[in-house]
């Protein structure tokens, strides 16, 4: 799966993906309540990596499907955010890197 690909998904079944216990009455509570998990999310990626460092109570055992699919949460949780907020994902990526390439060239 590309990011254009996934890109569609989100836009087409985006609401589908969302856990129906977000409650959120207006656009601005699903942006703060989107927002607030994809910090959620991160968390649970930090957690993966602490546990494959062995920086986590030894009963929490690491395991590789766990951290793949907590990138996979970042992301997919990123994506919903920008597509509630309007943002071009692909477009913004395009922007920074060009941006990055461009002053690495000026050093
Ligand atoms: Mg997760």
């Amino acid at each position: 799966m590309n990011l254009k690909e996934l890109k569609n998904i989100i836009k087409n079944e985006g609401e589908t993906l969302i856990n129906k216990t977000q409650i959120a009455e207006t656009e601005k509570e699903k942006i703060l309540l989107r927002a607030v998990k994809l910090n959620e999310e991160v968390g649970e990626l930090c957690e993966e990596i602490l546990k494959k460092f062995g920086n986590q109570r030894k009963e929490k055992k690491f395991d590789d499907k766990n951290l793949r699919g907590e990138f996979a949460d970042v992301i997919i949780t990123l994506m919903l955010l920008a597509d509630k907020m309007d943002i071009d994902v692909e477009e913004a990526l395009e922007e920074k890197v060009n941006y990055i390439v461009k002053k690495k060239l000026k050093e």
